[in-house]
């Protein structure tokens, strides 16, 4: 096991993070990645699949909340959701903190990511992975929407690896049109988007991709420490552009009776609806941009 060493992250070739390792805790390669645990000296547990930062205790709360909370609030009335990828749990633990969910089905490629997640990081999906309303299949995201029954979710997120590797199916042409078709009416998707200073076409293509399924695309903006280099954007599709419109105190009301309001470290109302307010390099990479 290391001890005081260094773990560079290898996302670009040019410039990059690295992290003090006080201990490695698991090192897999699974039939999928290469899945490192290890603990830190700054940001507590830190999780890296196949070189690339993924999630540390330090700041997941950051992601989590804005993946979750943000399509939940703004449906408004969200029973039924699809998770994909999202194999710590962190996603799944914030849907079923919404007391109007009935039903949260998470699809995560890698079995070994959800079982060492469940073994060195158990804060981070919590009591999620036990909830009677969780049910947790170990499987590949673009074959469960291709068979789910048309409009049998509110809300699909995915919590995905960038897209390259396996990760490269959930962001064609064909998830999205398979996602608009398992939505119900009001139903929306939402996606991370990478960090556009770094990687602009990820959102310019994925958006593109997501206007041919959707009448209404967007992204929103959080700042989440350890995917380095400015904004990170979260990909935003709805059939109702409504949606992402709702006033600031229509939020806090559905955040109110939801359970959400209070408890959340980084997601307030404001922040919410602040969100979907770019700036200007990250809304040029829009089609309607
Ligand atoms: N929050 C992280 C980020 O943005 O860097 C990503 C979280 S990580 C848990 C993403 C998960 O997506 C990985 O566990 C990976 O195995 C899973 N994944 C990648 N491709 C997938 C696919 N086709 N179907 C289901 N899960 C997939």
């Amino acid at each position: 096991m290391a001890t005081d060493s260094w773990v560079n992250e290898t996302l670009y070739s040019a410039w990059g993070q690295r992290f003090r390792v006080v201990r490695e805790l698991a090192r897999v390669q699974s039939a999928f990645q290469d899945i490192m645990i290890f603990e830190s000296e700054t940001h507590g547990r830190v999780m890296l699949l196949d070189g690339v930062v993924q999630i540390t205790e330090g700041d997941e709360f950051v992601y989590q909340e804005m993946l979750t909370h943000v399509p939940l609030l703004a449906h408004g009335s969200a029973k039924r959701v699809l998770i994909i990828g999202a194999g710590d749990g962190g996603v799944l633990k914030r849907v079923l903190q919404h007391k109007g969910v009935e039903r949260a089905v998470m699809v995560e490629i890698d079995g070994e990511v959800i079982r060492l997640c469940k073994e060195h990081l158990p804060g981070i999906g919590g009591d999620a992975w036990t909830d009677p309303r969780a049910e947790v299949i170990v499987g590949d995201g673009i074959d469960h929407v291709r068979k789910a029954a048309a409009g049998s979710f509110d809300v699909v997120i995915v919590d995905s690896t960038d897209p390259i590797g396996v990760g490269e199916v959930l962001f064609t042409d064909e998830f999205y049109a398979n996602a608009a078709r398992l939505l119900s009416d009001r139903g929306l998707v939402v996606n991370q988007c990478g960090v556009p200073f770094m990687q602009a076409d990820e959102l310019r293509e994925t958006s593109i991709r997501r206007g041919k399924a959707f009448p209404d695309i967007s992204a929103y903006v959080a700042a989440v420490p350890t995917y380095v280099g400015g904004f990170m954007t979260l990909g935003w599709a709805s059939k109702d552009a409504a949606q992402r419109r709702v006033p600031v105190e229509e939020i806090r009301r559905r955040a109110e009776a939801a359970g959400i309001l209070g408890i959340t470290r980084y997601w307030t109302p404001e922040i919410h609806v602040g969100a979907f307010n770019l700036p200007p390099y990250i809304a040029e990479t829009l089609p309607q941009g």
